[in-house]
């Protein structure tokens, strides 16, 4: 009998793992797969290191604190694959021709997120890091069943009984049986316990429709450089961009560029889910033909990637974007990302599972069970979802007018800082909601922003300013920033 079992050791299910059995409860991990493995997902954010120090001190983890901010990582965990990110850098290109910037940026977008590098946001290799706090919950007394296959979920004597059973060559072994009264579902995409239990699917309740295919290459060029060579300084200002995590923005969906050290780099291409599926029909041996051909239209990206090669093969998902009508019910609930996941733009995935860890760890760990909280946090998820959906679906409705695009991103990003900001007065997701998700004024605003937007009226940055004004401390619409803004994260 354990007091809680998790399915799925990634990141969020082994974080959890590792405070829950710190602080004593006997805890059960199992998944299908085995660390250490490649996994997508790894641009972390201002709002994912604040939760991620607020985790280490108030579970007494001094071990997990080093990986909240860039220059403490690599002082701490110098082998623990890693990259720097200064912040958000974007940049439009028109198919068939060079990326040209204008003296005022109209091309660009830089958003600082840190001051400095030691205080710099992160890349996540995760193969390492996800294999490291799977490690670190396991020597904290979780029971890790790696490589075993989930068979049955079942609620009995208000309980939650879990058949498992590992996996032997092309079969399975003998089943194992497991049961606690509380069972968390950190299984991501592979959504073991909405199959199980039945919960019905929202997924075409979401706006936003795209597909990636990724990969991880060596010998990708640097795009400071080449644009340096190219007479244009301005990718370097307020940080070198090859030091951000780099959205180079396309015909209906963009790149992404992440840099770790030893010459590797995460690149994907985030396409309409429609081009994603005729990419997939030519089966995943087709991949990289495909690869090639999509950089052929944009000769900055093939001069940028001339030389490099995947390290592995390239993986294509067709749709990415999922939720769940339910994230938590009688003694069950998932992580934020199993319930839902939206789009990689602007990198939300970590820091939204990092705050359903903080929510969890917080209910299972009260001294009497707080079940109206309980049913609040999947609510709370759900809608969560939603949000994100809602601002990140704008991005890519005026995608091919980058002016607008622009417009779009900054209320993402006047959302982000009002988070941080709550985060940095000591609130929490509970009471603020993931992106400030609670927060009815600015969701208001911003609602309504977005429906100028999309009217295609004369939405621009003045108009939206005044309106806008008592949400954008940090002067996002400031005109006069000409696109480029130094450090809008809350420093801890
Ligand atoms: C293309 C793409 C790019 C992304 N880029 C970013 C980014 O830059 N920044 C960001 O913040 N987020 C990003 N994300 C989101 C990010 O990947 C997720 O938020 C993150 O992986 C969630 O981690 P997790 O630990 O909750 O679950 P996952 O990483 O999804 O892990 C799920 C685990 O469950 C296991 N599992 C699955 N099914 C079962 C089962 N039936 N039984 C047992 N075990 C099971 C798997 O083996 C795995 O270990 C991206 C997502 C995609 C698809």
């Amino acid at each position: 009998m354990y007091d809680t079992i998790i399915l799925g050791s990634s990141f969020s299910g082994s974080l959890l793992g590792w405070i829950l059995a710190a602080r004593g409860m006997r805890v059960l991990v199992v998944d299908r797969g085995r660390h250490p493995r490649f996994a997508i997902g790894e641009s972390s954010t201002p709002a994912a290191d604040l939760i991620l120090a607020e985790l280490a001190a108030r579970h007494r983890l001094p071990e997990l604190a080093p990986l909240a901010r860039w220059g403490s990582w690599q002082a701490r965990y110098p082998d623990l694959g890693c990259g720097k990110k200064r912040g958000f850098s974007y940049f439009h290109h028109r198919p068939g021709e060079r990326f040209c910037d204008t003296p005022d940026h109209a091309a660009s977008l830089l958003v600082a997120a840190s001051a400095t590098d030691a205080g710099s946001d992160t890349h996540w290799l995760r193969a390492d890091v996800d294999a490291f706090l799977c490690e670190r919950s396991a020597r904290a007394g979780a029971i890790v069943r790696e490589g075993c296959a989930v068979v049955a979920i079942e609620r009995q004597e208000r309980c939650w009984k879990v058949r498992f059973a590992a996996a032997v060559g092309d079969g399975l072994g003998p089943e194992e049986q497991a049961s606690a009264p509380f069972l968390v579902d950190a299984t991501g995409g592979g959504g073991a316990s909405a199959t199980a239990l039945g919960i019905k699917s929202l997924d075409d309740t979401l706006h936003t429709r795209c597909g990636a295919l990724f990969g991880h290459f060596a010998g990708v060029g640097s795009w400071d450089r080449l644009q340096e060579m190219a007479g244009n300084r301005s990718t370097t200002s307020p940080f070198r961009s090859d030091d951000a995590a780099q959205h180079h923005c396309l015909d209906g969906g963009w790149m992404w560029i992440l840099r770790f050290r030893d010459d590797l780099a995460s690149v994907g291409v985030v396409q309409p889910t429609g081009v994603c599926q005729g990419w997939a029909a030519g089966g995943t041996g087709a991949l990289e033909g495909v690869w090639r051909r999509f950089l052929a239209t944009y000769p900055s990206l093939a001069d940028l990637l001339s030389a490099s090669r995947p390290v592995r093969p390239l993986g294509l998902i067709p749709r990415i974007s999922r939720l769940w009508s339910r994230a938590s019910g009688e003694g069950f609930a998932m992580l934020p990302t199993t319930a839902g996941f939206v789009d990689p733009l602007h990198s939300t995935g970590i820091a939204h599972a990092l705050s359903g860890v903080e929510r969890l760890a917080d209910l299972l760990l009260a001294e009497s069970f707080d079940e109206v909280g309980w049913e609040a946090y999947g609510a709370a998820v759900v809608d969560e979802v939603a949000w994100i959906d809602l601002l990140v679906s704008t991005c890519y409705a005026v995608l091919p007018d980058f002016d607008r695009f622009r417009l779009a991103s900054t209320l993402f990003f006047l959302a982000t800082v009002a988070a941080e900001r709550g985060y940095g007065r000591g609130e929490t997701t509970t009471s603020q909601g993931f992106l400030a998700a609670r927060n009815r004024p600015l969701r208001a605003a911003l609602s309504a922003a977005r429906a100028e937007l999309l009217a295609g009226g004369e939405a621009t940055a003045e108009r939206l300013r005044d309106r806008l004004a008592p949400f954008d401390p940090v002067g996002l619409l400031d005109p006069a920033a000409r696109h480029r803004f130094a450090h809008t994260a809350v420093d801890k």
